[in-house]
C-alpha cells in the first residue's frame, strides 16, 4: 500500500527578511513575506503528506491567526506532521520537490535542503528530489515578485 499527495506554496519577496527554504538560509537580497519564516518549501511538502495522509491542509493545522505560530520555524511544524503521519501508520518514503524562481539559483543548495528535509521526514538518505526551475521570464515568478514552489510526498504503512 502507498500513498502520493500533492503540495503547493507560492510567498512574495519582501526586502529585511532572510530566505529560508527547506530550513537551509540561502544568501539572497530579499526573503520572503509570511506570518511564519516563510519557508514555502517546508510548506509545499507539510501539505504533501497531510495529501498523502487526508490528513487535511496546513491552514488547518497552523492557521495564520494563532499567534503560536507568527515567525514559526516551519521544519519544526513540518516534523509535527510526520508526527501525524506516523500517528496514521504511515510513514514517509519519499518526497519530490520543484522550486520555481528567476533567482535565486536552487542548484548550489540543493543537497543541503535534500538533506535537511530526509532529516526532518526521517525518510533516510537518498530519498528526497529537490530541483530548480526559472518561469523563463514569464508572470509574477518572472518578474521577481515571488517564488512558488511544488511538492509529492509518498507514504507506505509502517
Ligand atoms: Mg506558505
Amino acid at each position: 500500500m502507498s500513498r502520493t499527495g500533492i503540495g503547493f506554496d507560492s510567498h512574495r519577496f519582501a526586502p529585511g527578511r532572510p530566505l529560508i527554504l527547506a530550513g537551509v538560509r540561502i544568501p539572497h537580497p530579499e526573503g520572503l513575506a509570511g506570518h511564519s519564516d516563510a519557508d514555502a518549501v517546508a510548506h509545499a511538502v507539510t501539505d504533501a503528506l497531510l495529501g498523502a495522509a487526508a490528513a487535511g491542509s496546513i491552514g488547518e493545522h497552523f492557521p495564520d491567526a494563532d499567534p503560536r505560530w507568527k515567525d514559526a520555524d516551519s521544519m519544526e511544524l513540518l516534523r509535527r506532521v510526520v508526527a501525524v503521519v506516523r500517528e496514521r501508520g504511515l510513514r514517509v518514503v519519499h518526497a519530490d520537490v520543484t522550486v520555481i524562481a528567476e533567482a535565486p539559483r536552487i542548484g548550489p543548495h540543493a543537497s543541503a535542503m535534500a538533506a535537511r528535509l530526509e532529516e526532518a521526514l526521517e525518510s533516510g538518505p537518498g530519498s528526497v528530489g529537490i530541483k530548480g526551475k526559472t518561469n523563463e521570464g514569464m508572470g509574477f515568478i518572472g518578474r521577481g515578485e515571488g517564488i512558488a514552489v511544488l511538492a509529492t510526498a509518498t507514504l507506505e504503512a509502517r
